[in-house]
């Protein structure tokens, strides 16, 4: 009889399986999904069983151990990492890793599962004696039984009295594991579903229809900002819920939208239900814990950011994407996958609905409806009173770049102020200013890895690199002429901040960016004070834009719109259209509001059509654009990026690899070898090449044949397939 062979992902950077022979032993235990461990030359290494079968292994070397009993992944699960490995290009062993816990992935990780202890009321019921026993003893007796961690809470260092009460036996101890939580909150208050407005009514009925019928199905909610979205989810899941399957939330970035989590523990924890979240916040305990409770079917609803995509759930009825425009969705370095993508792919596996909602949809998103891949589900209006904010373009020309406010602006902020409403003012770059320039010789200060100019940081007084955290303290004097007049030039939203305190002292002013959020829970609080009307002005890049929903907002500023409108990327309109649109929609909640954009080009059809709010016309003068280009959605791309030291040799090396793929006569448009636009980066020299097709598969194919090729040593290739952000 042929032996039983089992095809092995090793975790390591390889793109192959590897074959091992499985011991009369191992055979009738051993499953797809389980992490083994393997003799891969003179090591042995971590991997994962990806298929079984029957076969010859007669050269083969044996599996050496199962590492638990459990397979880490369910065969859905496996085929959506296979799939992955294969079309993002990334080493099969590497994407399963990276979608488990690190705890579980690596084989040096000191997280572990925590213990604690549970005690129960004992043998002997009469009272103990000593105060501080029979207390204790009372309170386990009261409750049925409590745990270690708890006692320890209620009652100072009670570990030696309890050691006491076991083993006179008032009590009995059981070791359990304990979980760590990451809801730091307190308990939340319960609420129950609203009364849905039409248009929510008749996205809810086709949603029903589809998680009753339990087929894969790809939806798009497409609202404008406040229009109920959040609630269609609600009540969605909660008919999933009914069927007794699971539903996952996927949300750009869950340490970001505290409000949405609050949301759907307020109304399914109360009910009995069990959320688990899953995001990069987390600790390495916490998120192990989270996904163990998920791979034993312990939860009913997960939310998290993109790596959530992955979490264990067998029972899955449906995915949401939230706000699935959101670039975040794609990672931007090693496995370059795009989680919105997988989730379609993870919906037609296991064969569920799939809803991706956002006010402003990708254009794919929007191409798909288009084209009938996907149904559109619309909410064209406020789900209550509150109308959307008028938009005004305010045009800069003739206003000197140094005064950043106009005195439309300033106006309407005194006006918003004096109503004892709140403003939000978006500037979308960080930082004090974007350089440093010496006033006498003209030196600037640029990063020695990246090579790009070095943003000042006036508060830790600091000049740093926002590619690659390189920082230093900026010198007294110019390094070339020795000139003392080295001034900041242009704005960050430090410098905003500084400014707006002084054309408005009696206001109250705080400020959202990557700095002033770095330490848990400062986001939060910034949140809560701007709920609890303690801020009257934030100040912020696009954070300011995601995800909450202050009612007190009655205006909105955006500074430098142009900023991202001229952003060398082919996407700039829609980014500048979608962000634009977001931020507005955060004004006047509850009706009423204002929205100023500053810019040079007030007849730019993103700004205008984000004025208007009007997605439809937008999409059609975007997708024309593509169409012509042929780049998405209208076309597929791949960027291949060789880096290395010595700038001559990497471009050879690129030049080279480009004629290769030019001789095969493929149809794909081979765009370069050219410098990237960022071309140092973090020390190394970078060129890429754009591959650009009308069809898929010869995208595909071409890729395949540039798997093939060697690439030098010394010089590294990196592909990126649908790139996002070709910096
Ligand atoms: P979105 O996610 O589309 O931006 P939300 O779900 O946050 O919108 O809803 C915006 C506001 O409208 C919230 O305060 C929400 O409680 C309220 N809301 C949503 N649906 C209804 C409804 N059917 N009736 C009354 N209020 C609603
Ligand atoms: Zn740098």
């Amino acid at each position: 009889m042929p032996e039983l062979i089992a095809d092995i992902a090793v975790f390591a950077p390889l793109r192959q399986f590897f074959s091992y022979r499985v011991s009369a032993e191992l055979a009738p235990v051993i499953r797809p999904g389980q992490g083994v461990r393997v003799p891969f030359g003179r090591r042995r290494v971590a991997g994962l069983v990806v298929a079984l079968r029957r076969g010859s292994g007669e050269k083969l070397k044996d599996v050496a151990e199962l590492q638990a009993e459990e397979p880490l992944f369910d065969q859905p699960l496996l085929e959506l990492c296979c799939w992955a490995a294969d079309y993002y290009r990334y080493p099969v062993g590497l994407v399963l890793r990276a979608a488990l816990p690190a705890a579980l992935g690596s084989e040096d990780s000191r997280v572990g599962i925590l213990k604690d202890f549970l005690y129960r009321p004992g043998a002997v019921s009469e009272r103990p004696r000593g105060a501080k026993q029979q207390e204790l003893l009372e309170f386990v007796r009261t409750a049925g039984e409590a745990t270690l961690s708890r006692l320890r809470l209620e009652f100072a260092a009670p570990h030696a009295v309890l050691e006491r009460l076991v083993s006179q036996e008032y009590l009995t101890r059981t070791e359990i594991e304990r979980l760590r939580d990451p809801f730091l909150s307190d308990p939340i208050k319960a609420d129950s579903p609203l009364v849905l407005t039409t248009e929510q009514q008749i996205a809810f009925d086709r949603l029903q229809q589809a998680v009753e019928a339990q087929s894969f199905s790809p939806f798009l909610l497409q609202g404008v900002t406040g229009s109920g979205k959040t609630e269609v989810y609600l009540q969605t899941i909660a008919e999933v819920l009914k069927q007794h399957k699971q539903g996952l939330v996927l949300v750009p970035e869950i340490a970001l939208t505290p409000q949405l989590v609050g949301r759907f523990r307020a109304r399914f924890e109360a009910a009995g239900y069990r959320i688990a979240v899953l995001h990069s916040g987390l600790s390495d305990g916490e998120r192990f814990d989270s996904w163990r409770q998920i791979a034993r079917d312990d939860i009913d609803i997960v939310i998290g950011a993109r790596s959530a995509i992955f979490a264990p759930l067998q029972r899955l009825g449906l995915i949401i994407v939230d706000e699935e425009h959101e670039s975040s969705y794609k990672q931007g370095e090693g496995f370059r996958y795009n989680a919105r993508d997988l989730a379609l792919l993870r919906g037609q596996k296991v064969a569920c609905p799939v809803l991706l909602g956002s006010a402003t949809p990708s254009l794919g998103s929007a191409f798909r409806c288009a084209s009938g891949q996907m149904e559109k589900l619309e909410l064209s209006r406020r789900a209550h009173a509150g109308e959307l904010p008028q938009v005004e373009l305010v045009n800069l020309a003739g206003q000197a770049p140094e005064q950043l406010l106009s005195e439309r602006l300033q106006l309407e902020i005194t006006a918003a102020l004096e109503a004892k409403k709140q403003v939000m003012l978006l500037l979308n770059r960080r930082g004090f200013s974007p350089f440093l320039l010496c006033a006498d010789c003209g030196q600037t200060f640029r990063c020695p890895n990246c090579e790009i100019t070095l943003t000042y940081h006036q508060k830790v007084r600091q000049l740093r690199c926002h590619y690659c955290d390189y920082a230093v303290e900026p010198p007294e004097q110019c390094p070339r002429c020795e000139g003392h007049q080295l001034e900041p030039e242009g704005f960050g939203t430090e410098r905003l901040e500084e400014e707006i305190a002084q054309l408005f002292p009696a206001a109250r002013i705080a400020r959202m960016d990557r700095d002033t959020t770095g330490r848990k829970g400062a986001h939060q609080k910034l949140v809560r004070q701007m709920m609890a009307a303690e801020i009257d002005i934030l100040v912020g890049t696009q954070m300011i834009a995601k995800g909450h929903d202050f009612p007190g907002v009655s205006l909105v500023g955006v500074l430098a719109s142009d900023a991202v409108l001229n952003l060398p990327d082919f996407r700039a309109a829609e980014r500048a259209f979608s962000l634009l649109t977001q931020v507005a929609g955060r004004a006047g909640r509850t009706g009423g509001g204002r929205v100023l954009i500053q810019t040079y080009s007030p007849d730019h059809y993103a700004l205008q059509c984000a004025a208007t709010q009007d997605y439809a016309s937008f999409y059609a003068q975007e997708i024309l654009f593509r169409q012509e280009l042929g780049y998405p959605p209208a076309g597929h791309l791949a960027n291949l990026v060789f880096s290395g030291i010595g700038e001559g040799r990497v471009l050879k090396v690129a030049e080279d690899f480009a004629a290769h793929l030019l001789a095969t006569g493929s149809s794909v448009e081979i765009l370069g070898p050219s410098p990237c636009p960022l071309f140092r980066l973090r020390g190394k020299n970078r060129v890429q090449i754009l591959l650009k097709s009308a069809k898929r598969q010869a995208l595909k194919y071409l890729l395949d044949y540039a798997d093939q090729w060697k690439v030098p040593a010394g010089v590294s290739l990196m592909v990126d397939v649908d790139p996002l952000d070709m910096f």
